[in-house]
């Protein structure tokens, strides 16, 4: 896969479409998915619990933010540990939430790069007819 094409679906992934035809939006509301793509039908939940990778994406980016936010504001602003851990704990809430879409749209882009599918295979497409 070349540079160029890598940067287009990384970007549709970004902007949370269809990383296949980059057209579609992924999602119906705030944290509802369509089921599959409204414009190429690319399914996006390929199996169950597809999308567990995206929990751990979440986690991991919730995680280090956290940790270099704190180190950050230990570094630059004196506040408690108290207080930092008020302020983390809100943030390890919220940001969660926030970053859901994000997550799951990145985890569909990173699986349809490296595990492109097949269009004849059924698990991939919505039946037709
Ligand atoms: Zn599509």
């Amino acid at each position: 896969m070349d540079l160029q094409r890598t940067r287009q679906i990384l970007g549709r992934g970004f902007s949370l479409r269809c990383p296949r035809c980059g057209t579609a939006p992924l999602f119906r509301g705030p944290f509802s998915m369509y089921p599959d793509c409204l414009s190429c039908d690319l399914r996006f939940e390929r199996e169950q619990g597809y999308f567990v990778g995206a929990i751990y994406i979440n986690y991991a980016v919730t995680a280090v933010t956290a940790i270099v936010g704190y180190f950050a504001l230990d570094r630059f602003i004196s506040i408690s540990l108290a207080q930092q851990l008020i302020l983390w704990s809100i943030y390890a809430v919220f940001f969660p939430l926030f970053f859901f879409r994000y997550s799951r749209s990145l985890w569909l882009t990173l699986d349809y790069m490296f595990n492109p599918e097949i269009p004849s295979d059924e698990r991939y497409s919505r039946p037709r007819g």
